[in-house]
């Protein structure tokens, strides 16, 4: 701000706004001044009515009074203005200039002086000018330069003409005068300072008081907020140890965990319809409902257009809503259909591929809003979902693939058996013709005892059941089947084998034992795959026995464990260096020259599938114990299939 307290353009804003304030203070004033003017000049008139020349007195009161009337109109047209704030700049130079023309015509008394006839009425007329002067510092000081332009022109022209008379008395009332001036001028300066600091302070107050309010409100704004975030947080604490509690109960299939998270998501979302979807096209499938009224059941079909979940499978997001027919969702098929108010769904994926969605509705509206926590919930559970059926596709796939396996190196021991097959079936083959033989020469010759004849047909009978039993034995052995499970004895796996293992150990001139301990638990097994583990172990043993010297001993038993059963196969043979321990059952470890190094690895991989383990250890003696475990019958479910409403495919429709 300059000396005479306009501010320049360039000036803060702060210091514009106390322009503002002071211009707006001087028209608050102003009009006392100018109101005491109009009373004051005619007195003046009045009193020199008498003695001075009345077009003179007449036309200097006209001139004072017109722009004393001017500077009432300004104040009126200022206060009546539209813009409170514009052209502020303006309105004090208006005044300003009103007020110099009041100067001026205050100035023009020093013709009335010149005029006057004696000292009583110059005196009279300084008092009067000395009077306005003072009077004007307090109305117009808010703004200094339109007090300077007032004082000045009023105070000066008479001052100079009673200093110039030449009279001392009019000197000495002109040099006071001059004082007084200065003294007004000072006094307008000082006014005007304190003014401006006080305006200054109190817009700083009231700057202080605005940021106070501002921090204030930000401060609860914040409060407001955390506290939303906490709550929310404390929310999703809470969704999250609901979902875990739901999935993490260890139950018998993954169908029984979707009913469970169906279960919780309705509680949750406080909606009544839980639903797996498997989407095909325009084929919608339920594969796992949860509804109380039966409206809607496993296996239902629908078209997809009809359901809301087309709109979340284009959204490939969570997608939800309290109340369709307050939407535009009333227009939707599924609304004017099923009349279902409050929906809220997620796809599901299985690897890359969209396999349905996990949705939740109910015919009633959704008092309350779905927070982000509950659309963010639902994600989490259609991962899940996806997760879990893509564990269930995979395992299937694997238990195909083991079963394959499985089934190939059975074929494989058998091709490698198959020479000691032929062999055995042929010595009761041989045993047949020679019978038979025997028996039509008997009948030839005519000498023929009938009961030597019976005897020979029941041996050819024998015989012909010996074959056929091993030739079932083959068939079963070679069959491909799906694993099945079912409660067996450790006896009954090895009769079934007994043919086999005897054709080994004839043929290498080992010696078999079996060691079955009393009273042994069922185990619950396939009892194909487990028969095939035994028969490679007892073979691989065979093959370590080889033509070592001293005993020539496998002996197979069966003990209990705790809560399994425990099946070992003892060898003999040399034993294992300590090294091949460890890698025993890596694949494709062999040390023999056409050995492919499957066997023991398929074979731990079976005892795996079946919750046991397999492990060798080397015996105090000669040779090596395999081990195998597998568990009781009653401790164990066994394991299924994935059930079929959770089916897999490897392809669905987005
Ligand atoms: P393969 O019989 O085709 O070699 P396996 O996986 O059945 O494959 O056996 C892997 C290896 O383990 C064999 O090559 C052999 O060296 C060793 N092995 C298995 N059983 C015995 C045993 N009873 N005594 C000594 N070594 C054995």
């Amino acid at each position: 701000m300059n000396p005479v307290g306009r501010p320049s353009p360039t000036a803060d804003p702060a210091t514009q706004r106390i322009h503002r304030e002071q211009v707006r203070l001087l028209y608050a004033q102003a009009p006392l001044g100018a109101v005491a003017s109009l009373i004051v000049a005619p007195l003046l008139a009045l009193v020199a009515w008498e003695v001075l020349p009345h077009p003179v007195l007449v036309t200097w009161l006209a001139l004072l009074e017109t722009t004393i009337l001017i500077r009432l109109a300004l104040t009126f047209a200022f206060q009546r203005r539209s813009q409170p704030d514009a052209d502020m700049e303006r309105w004090a130079a208006r005044y300003t200039w009103a007020c110099t023309a009041s100067g001026i015509c205050w100035g023009g008394c020093a013709l009335l002086l010149a005029l006057s006839p004696s000292l009583v009425y110059d005196t009279f007329i300084a008092l009067i000018l000395g009077g306005v002067m003072m009077g004007g510092v307090f109305t117009l000081a808010p703004v200094l330069m339109t007090y300077v332009a007032y004082a000045l022109p009023l105070a000066l022209p008479p001052l100079l003409w009673l200093l110039l008379h030449g009279d001392p008395l009019r000197a000495i009332m002109g040099t006071t005068g001059v004082l007084y001036l200065l003294l007004a001028l000072g006094t307008a300066y000082r006014y005007h300072h304190a003014l401006t600091q006080s305006l200054r302070l109190a817009q700083e107050k009231s700057e202080l008081a605005c940021s106070y309010a501002a921090a204030k409100q930000q401060a609860e704004d914040s409060n407001q907020q955390l506290a939303e975030q906490q709550a929310a947080l404390i929310d999703s604490v809470a969704a999250m140890r609901t979902l875990y509690a739901a999935i993490s109960i260890p139950r018998r299939h993954p169908g029984e965990q979707i009913q469970a998270l169906l279960a919780m998501g309705c509680q949750r979302f406080g909606l009544n319809i839980g639903i797996l979807s498997h989407v095909e096209g325009e084929r919608y499938e339920v594969m796992q409902a949860l509804a109380p009224g039966g409206e809607i059941t496993q296996g239902d079909v629908f078209t997809l257009g009809d359901t809301y979940c087309r709109e979340t499978l284009r959204a490939q997001q969570p997608l939800g809503f309290e109340q369709a027919s307050a939407s535009h969702q009333r227009q939707h098929p599924c609304y004017r259909k099923f009349k279902l108010e409050a929906y809220l769904g997620a796809p599901v994926r299985v690897g890359s591929q969209i396999y349905g969605t996990l949705n939740f509705s109910s015919a009633q509206p959704r008092p309350i809003p779905f927070t982000p926590v509950d659309r963010e919930l639902i994600q989490l559970m259609a991962q899940w979902v996806g997760g879990t059926l893509e564990q269930e596709r995979m395992a299937a796939t694997a238990q195909r693939q083991q079963a394959l396996l499985a089934h190939t190196s059975r074929l494989n021991t058998l091709g490698e058996m198959a020479s000691s097959l032929v062999h055995e079936i042929n010595q009761p083959i041989t045993a047949i013709s020679l019978y038979a033989e025997a028996g039509l020469i008997q009948l030839q010759t005519g000498g023929f005892e009938p009961t030597d004849l019976q005897q020979a047909l029941e041996k050819i009978a024998a015989q012909s059941i010996r074959v056929q039993t091993i030739i079932q034995h083959i068939r079963h052995f070679a069959r491909q089947s799906k694993p099945q499970y079912s409660a067996v004895g450790a006896d009954g796996l090895l009769s079934d084998i007994a043919d086999f293992l005897k054709l080994e150990a004839r043929r290498h001139q080992v010696r078999i034992r079996h060691k079955i301990a009393p009273h042994l638990p069922w185990v619950l097994a396939d009892a194909l795959q487990i028969q095939q583990v035994i028969l490679n172990l007892v073979r691989n043993a065979v093959d370590a026995i080889g033509d070592s010297e001293g005993m020539r001993t496998i002996t197979v038993s069966a003990q209990p464990a705790q809560d399994a059963v425990e099946i070992t196969v003892q060898d003999t043979g040399p034993g294992l260096a300590p090294d091949m321990l460890g890698q025993l059952l890596h694949p494709f470890f062999t040390t023999k020259p056409d050995g492919l190094g499957l066997g023991l690895s398929i074979s731990q991989s079976i005892i795996e599938a079946h919750g046991g383990r397999l492990w060798a250890t080397a015996n105090p003696g000669p040779g090596v114990t395999f081990h195998f475990t597998l568990p009781v019958a009653h401790r164990v479910s066994p394991p299924e299939r994935a059930p079929a409403e959770i089916r897999v495919s490897q392809t669905a429709a987005g």
